[in-house]
């Protein structure tokens, strides 16, 4: 076995043969159990499930960098999370190098096929848009995955070992199986409808046609297989070899299970789309906010921007020093704002003028700032500020007419460092829980339906929209993988999944440590609001206990608890608002992991060296 490295042979503590007999020496079942916190030295990890957490800290402790965990972690987040991850998706992976000392980004997300044109999503038939879950559920929605050659891309810059070695982990769990938890079984039922269309998809995820039992093993040998391909082949195997062409051909010739009730539209993805695809190294965004340097996602997301302007308006205001009913008020209407301004400027860059200085700029915040009113809430829609204009005075929000677009709210996010200090803070999708539905027969990966995050009409008459789908296009995501410096050093890292709301958890989060003197796990269990231009605000139950509730109210603020599939609405879903993941940097090497206690049945939190 080869170690690639960018290392001296010096620094070289560990042999690529202890590398490979380390990581098959990890069989899934004999894991140490995790919490949802864990502080300690030598590395971390935080993740939706014990095994891809397990996964990464094996990598960790054999003398992997955060970016090889990171491959370890989303390749068995593939096996054992698999209706939000997986190589059939894409994601954006921000990066702190410590010996560059600099951050960089991965945008890995999926791009449209090259023939597809603006009215990819309205019915040819009646010139009408589709229905978002006739759209979701069918190969119109497919991007051209990205996810693989994030991973190529962070291992060729970071890594010190091959994608066949960091694969292992999660080949094996592939291999053996892993239990069924509740989560996985509830999240079927929220899919079983639309699974049962597809023979692929029911075979891997409705044995016998019925829901898995909760603590049955659920294996899935077609993916171990095809990771082990991914290993001997690299990439190409996916952009361009039999693994593409087998992307190809289900799109085009859907798996439809006998007695298929949907006619789902085909897609339009080709092999030269895959072959032409790119992960490019981006530029992150980056506001200073209170004196810690926020580091975010540039479009393609809007995630860094609109986190970045919301933290510029509020930098404006006193909050820690308000009663908690203004602090909240203030940060519902910055992100009524800040939505505003994402809807009508924000799409993919190649694709659209995004002013992106404009819209990170303190004196656009300060612009927006002047537009809350203490005593009264807005009224949404708001319209977008002009970023290109001057301060403009200071006259109360405007109405608009704009829509607000549709999107789907189910991916995962994870964080991870090594004992070099890197860090790893990595969002990675399939956009729905569960996607398009869709497995690629013989493979065991879903595909996404990624293509749906664009606008399928304008969003409102005459007025130019950011986010309309194109040929070769990236649609507009929220994601937020956020990495915060302070006095240079790394001091938090953290993302979310849930869509749109992950621009307000990731928002809410920061706050609740930076200005609400809440530890880093009291932030994260903390009940969430997400306030997105909309005339409610969505919130949690737990949200509306909160005493400022009333408080907010009577200001003008509305609340509304969401709890039913966007993809059904017969359909119940738990109304938790995102499942977030973050670091903490205490100094001395000592780093805190911090998952959530609750939210998707607890996620799991590792160190590499317990503080004991
Ligand atoms: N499709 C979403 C986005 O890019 C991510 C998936 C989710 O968490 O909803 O913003």
């Amino acid at each position: 076995m080869r170690i690639r490295s960018r290392f001296s042979a010096a620094t070289l503590t560990v042999t690529a043969a202890l590398l490979g007999s380390l990581l098959t020496a990890l069989p899934a079942t004999a894991a140490p159990s995790l919490g949802t916190v864990a502080v300690g030295t030598g590395g971390a990890v935080v993740s939706d499930t014990p095994q891809a957490t397990n996964a990464g800290l094996a990598v960790l402790r054999a003398g992997g960098t955060a970016a090889d965990a990171a491959v370890a972690v989303a390749a068995t987040l593939g096996v054992t999370d698999p209706y939000v991850a997986g190589i059939g998706g894409g994601g954006y992976l921000v990066y702190y190098d410590a010996r560059t000392h600099r951050v960089s980004t991965i945008d890995g997300r999926e791009t449209t096929p090259a023939s597809a044109e603006p009215d990819l999503f309205l019915d040819p038939a009646t010139g009408k848009p589709l229905s978002f879950p006739t759209a979701v559920t069918s190969g119109l929605s497919v991007g051209v995955p990205g996810t693989l050659m994030t991973w190529q891309q962070a291992l060729s810059r970071w890594g010190r070992f091959r994608l066949a070695d960091v694969l292992r982990p999660a080949e094996q769990i592939a291999d053996q199986g892993f239990p069924v938890t509740a989560t996985l079984r509830e999240q079927t039922r929220e899919n079983a409808g639309r699974f049962a269309q597809f023979g692929s998809t029911s075979a891997l995820f409705l044995p016998g046609g019925q829901l898995p039992e909760v603590g049955s093993t659920m294996r899935n040998p077609d993916l171990a297989a095809t990771y082990r391909q991914l290993g001997r082949e690299g990439a190409d195997a996916l952009y361009g070899g039999s693994i593409g062409a087998d992307v190809v051909r289900t799109v085009h010739n859907l798996p439809l299970a006998p007695g298929a009730t949907l006619q789902p539209r085909p897609g339009l993805m080709q092999l030269p789309d895959l072959a032409a695809y790119r992960a490019p190294f981006v530029a992150p965004t980056h506001v200073d906010y209170r004196g810690y340097d926020v580091y975010g996602m540039a479009p393609s997301s809007s995630g860094g921007t609109t986190v970045g302007e919301s933290l510029n308006i509020l930098g404006n205001f006193d909050l820690a020093g308000m009663s908690r009913v203004q602090a909240l008020h203030h940060y519902l209407e910055a992100t009524r704002l800040a939505f505003a301004d994402r809807n009508r400027y924000v799409g993919d860059s190649a694709y659209t003028p995004v002013p992106l200085a404009q819209l990170l700029s303190p004196q656009f915040g300060r612009q927006r700032a002047c537009l809350i009113d203490p005593a009264h809430a807005s009224t949404s829609p708001v319209a977008p500020g002009n970023p290109f204009a001057g301060s403009g005075g200071c006259s109360p929000a405007q109405p608009t007419e704009a829509r607000q677009p549709d999107e789907g709210t189910q991916t995962n996010h994870f964080v991870v460092t090594d004992r070099w200090g890197n860090v790893a803070s990595y969002t990675n999708t399939i956009e729905e829980l569960g996607g398009s539905g869709i497995v690629v027969p013989h493979r065991g990966f879903l595909l996404n339906n990624e293509l749906t995050d664009f606008d399928f009409t304008p969003l409102q008459a005459g007025v130019p929209d950011p986010n309309l789908p194109a040929g070769g296009k990236r649609p507009r995501s929220s994601m937020s993988p956020t990495i915060v410096l302070r006095g240079g050093e790394p001091w938090l890292a953290l993302g979310s999944p849930g869509g749109a709301t992950i621009i307000t958890t990731v928002l809410q989060i920061l706050l609740d440590r930076i200005d609400f003197g809440m530890s880093l796990p009291e932030a994260i269990a903390a009940p969430r609001a997400s306030q997105r231009n909309a005339a409610t605000t969505q919130v949690e139950p737990a949200f509306l206990a909160d005493p400022a509730a009333a408080g907010l109210q009577q200001l003008g603020q509305r609340f509304a608890v969401s709890s039913t599939s966007p993809l059904d609405p017969t359909i119940t879903i738990p109304p938790d608002i995102g499942v977030a993941a973050g670091l903490e940097f205490l100094g001395h090497g000592q780093v805190l992991a911090a998952g959530e206690p609750t939210r998707r049945g607890g996620t799991a939190a590792g160190v590499v060296a317990p503080r004991r």
